[in-house]
């Protein structure tokens, strides 16, 4: 498929133009025209360009990209090799961040719930971003901290008390512990994210509604995963999912 179609598509299916970002979202690193074979992953890390290199790789596709607002924009040192890898190699790269995590099915949000069995019913917080759902069948908030960790692959930390009820659950996906008093005040009893802060500690505590920071890396693979099959079905190119590990 040629780049510039791919991009528009993409662009026009994630509706790039809706969202105010802090970097640029669409064709970051233009390579060769014509993609046949595409990796999607979730940070276009070094260790993620050398595996696009070894499977011959056209594009990368990622949910973090390059180019953030406020960075250094030098091209030294390891963005550098980074930039360097890619256009030796004629790899075009690919990078949806806010879009990825909105998109109503196969974004972050929408895959990470349809793998907790949470049913979405709203959304929350600045831009909408964070979603809100109900558990079919209430548990407390430790046995829901369980369920991540088995669909996640990876031990969550519970912030509050384990034997708290749960019904209305918030999530979103990423760094986004900064939503959690919006969580708090949309009704949630639970609110799920990737990453936490000191402060998180202290107002699961004092509100009483439970914090699970379920890993930001581990909550973000599913959107890139979902984005890189449907484009797979849909244009017949090839598509490889690569996880590089990440603890955070
Ligand atoms: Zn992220």
């Amino acid at each position: 498929m040629n780049r510039d179609e791919l991009e528009l598509y993409l662009n026009e299916a994630l509706q790039t133009a809706q969202f105010r970002d802090y970097c640029p979202n669409g064709l970051q690193v233009e390579g060769r025209p014509e993609v046949a074979r595409l990796i999607t992953g979730v940070t276009a890390s070094q260790a993620l360009l050398e595996e696009a290199i070894q499977w011959r790789a056209d594009a990368v596709l990622v949910h973090h990209g390059y180019f953030w607002k406020g960075e250094d924009p030098r091209i030294v040192g390891y963005k550098g090799r980074r930039l360097g890898l890619l256009l030796t190699h004629g790899i075009n790269l690919f990078a949806y961040h806010l879009p990825l995590d909105a998109h109503p099915e196969l974004g972050n949000n929408a895959q990470l719930g349809a793998r907790l069995g949470l049913r979405a019913t709203g959304r929350f917080g600045p831009d909408q971003l964070g979603w809100l759902g109900v558990l079919e069948t209430p548990m407390d908030a430790g046995a829901l901290a369980e369920r991540i960790g088995a669909a996640l692959g990876r031990s969550p930390l519970l912030l509050g008390e384990p034997g708290r009820p749960v019904r209305h659950v918030a999530w979103c996906t990423g760094a986004a512990q900064g939503m959690f008093e919006a969580a708090v005040a949309a009704g949630a009893d639970a609110y799920i994210s990737g990453e936490v802060s000191e402060q998180t500690t202290h107002l699961a505590r004092e509100t009483g509604v439970a914090y699970i920071g379920a890993g930001h890396h581990a909550t973000e693979r599913w959107g890139i995963m979902a984005l890189g099959e449907h484009l797979a079905q849909r244009f017949g190119i090839e598509h490889r999912f690569v996880d590089i590990v990440n603890p955070v």
